[in-house]
């Protein structure tokens, strides 16, 4: 087949200045970009704003053929072409939204090799029709983006991803590219595994963003503590303010309103020229503050959003590093607030217990939301905490709420071995391993039937730690959890000592708690010995 494609062949730094108008590469960008020239397959970690697109964009101009971007969302696809056209870059896609003469247009200009990109939406590959004419023409690269869709045990699986897996068959001889910007240790490993990427070269950037501040506070008086945050984050600044219903959006939308703020109410519910209005006056306009759910913001590229607030708990800490991710992509200082509160956590485990997903699905969301919490009530630095959720180790970073203003905290070295002694007793004693909710009962003392049948009230720690409220306890754990004091094991989540659990049993290691946290008022704040 002809190709028509004016930058085939040509120098990449060249492509970069002519086509994007970019002086020099960034970061990795460079050596992704050679290595998939080369004809190498990549797996590419890097944060939201750290520039994916160009590692494969570059490649698909100057490789031979046609770029193939396998894109979930049909909006970003959208508006990622009309960038790629603005730019006078040949760029398509291919989708449902489009009428069958549309289509045949784009096949047509895809055959003659007349396009340098072609995106396409993950369903629509496993189309045998799709995959056929694909094949017909000729492909210079495959990047698949928002690759961590594929992990069934991430926050964001999509079916369709599955179906990636055997690309490599379908179209030998093409690099293959895995791009996302949230995974930790186990999602990348899945990625690696289930598209099939077995020598491909993996370029992890650092997930720091060092210029946004994080801060995290319990909620007293919400609607009053987002007031106060938003007008300290300054005059005539732009942020948005994450919440999880609809009905909260609105409302939050217009209390801010009557609170001298600009802000917009952005959700799916709402007319489509309303949203492509408040969206306008966002992107353009100075001081403006948009009360969204999480659908406003994938996509969306405003380099100086000054704050991103979290009034609702996030699902997982991936959903909560993508969405504080939108804030200070310029470089400049900017902040990631939130309030949360025990209403959040009943209602989200309530979510949980009543989602469609079979026992292990319910085990992993539940894990999402207690490495979520363990953030929430570090004592320690945020960014040590959310860095290392992402498997990247770091020193604290002096630009954090826990950094800044350490926190108030009780010993919790006490209820540590209570519930230490009782995880070994009973793997010694009976060689038997319980999760969070039935050690909890032991420990305070419940009568339930499965104390009954066990005998668990015979053991020494049965009715111990009765001064803690089962809030108290389920906070405890978390954070002994998220210290690797304790560790949770299997589906169902047992626990078991971790590595730093033989220095606490001996008492030589301080196990220091925040005192601000969910069952505040509770035991622990009674508890002070
Ligand atoms: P990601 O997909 O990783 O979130 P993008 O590809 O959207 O990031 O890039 C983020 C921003 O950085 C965009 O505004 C893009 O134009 C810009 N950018 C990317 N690469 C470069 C570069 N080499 N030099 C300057 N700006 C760049
Ligand atoms: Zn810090």
């Amino acid at each position: 087949q002809p190709d028509r494609r004016p930058h085939t062949g040509a120098d990449p730094r060249a492509v970069l200045k002519e086509v994007f108008g970019y002086d020099a590469f960034r970061g990795d960008q460079d050596d992704i970009v050679q290595h998939v020239i080369a004809g190498g397959d990549a797996v590419v970690l890097m944060p939201t704003g750290g520039g994916k697109s160009i590692t494969y964009q570059v490649p698909a101009l100057v490789r031979p053929g046609t770029g193939l971007v396998i894109s979930p969302l049909i909006a970003l696809m959208h508006d990622q072409v009309d960038a790629l056209v603005a730019n006078g870059v040949r760029a398509a896609y291919l989708n449902s939204t489009q009428s069958a003469p549309e289509r045949a247009e784009i096949e047509q200009a895809y055959l003659a090799g007349e396009l340098d990109l072609i995106y396409v939406a993950p369903e629509r590959l496993s189309s045998a029709a799709t995959t056929r004419l694909l094949q017909q023409g000729q492909l210079s690269v495959i990047a698949i983006d928002e690759a961590h869709c594929v992990s069934q045990w991430g926050h964001d699986f999509r079916p369709d991803y599955l179906a990636l897996g055997d690309l490599a068959e379908r179209f030998p001889g093409v690099p293959r590219m895995a791009l996302t910007a949230t995974a930790t240790r186990e999602t990348h490993a899945e990625l690696t595994e289930r598209l099939r990427l077995p020598d491909a070269r993996h370029f992890v950037a650092s997930f720091d963003r060092p210029n946004i501040q994080y801060r995290i506070e319990p909620k007293v008086d919400p609607r009053r503590q987002l007031v106060q945050f938003v007008r300290s984050a300054g005059e005539g600044v732009c942020g948005i303010v994450y919440a999880l219903s609809r009905k909260s959006v609105e409302q939050t939308a217009e209390y801010l309103r009557t609170q001298g703020i600009d802000a917009l109410p952005y959700h799916a519910g709402l007319d489509a020229s309303i949203r492509a209005r408040n969206q306008e006056r966002f992107l353009r306009e100075d001081g403006v503050v948009m009360v969204a759910t999480i659908a406003f913001g994938m996509g969306i590229d405003k380099p100086d959003v000054r704050f991103v607030a979290h009034i609702d708990l996030p699902k997982s800490v991936e959903g909560y590093y993508q969405e504080t991710g939108r804030a200070g992509r310029d470089g400049e200082p900017a902040v990631a607030w939130m309030a949360y509160g025990l209403g959040d956590v009943v209602q989200q485990r309530r979510l949980i217990d009543q989602s469609p997903g079979d026992r292990s699905y319910q085990q992993r969301m539940g894990q999402h939301l207690d490495a979520m919490l363990a953030l929430c009530e570090t004592v320690a630095c945020r960014r040590q905490n959310l860095l290392g959720y992402f498997g990247q180790s770091s020193d604290p970073c002096g630009n954090c709420d826990t950094c800044l203003t350490p926190a108030d905290t009780w010993d919790g070295l006490v209820p540590a071995q209570k519930l230490l002694s009782t995880i070994i007793r009973l793997k010694r004693e009976r060689n038997q391993a319980f999760g969070a909710g039935h050690l909890v009962d032991i420990l305070r003392g419940a009568s339930t039937e499965r104390i009954r049948q066990q005998g668990h009230d015979k053991l020494s720690t049965y009715g111990l730690g009765s001064d803690l409220s089962d809030q108290d306890w389920r906070s405890v754990i978390r954070q002994l959890l998220a210290r690797g004091i304790i560790v949770a094991q299997g589906d169902y989540g047992v626990l078991a000592v971790g590595d730093e659990g033989a220095a606490v049993l001996r008492g030589e290691s301080a196990v220091p708690l925040r005192r601000d946290v969910l069952g505040r008022g509770g035991g622990a704040a009674r508890v002070r010995k």
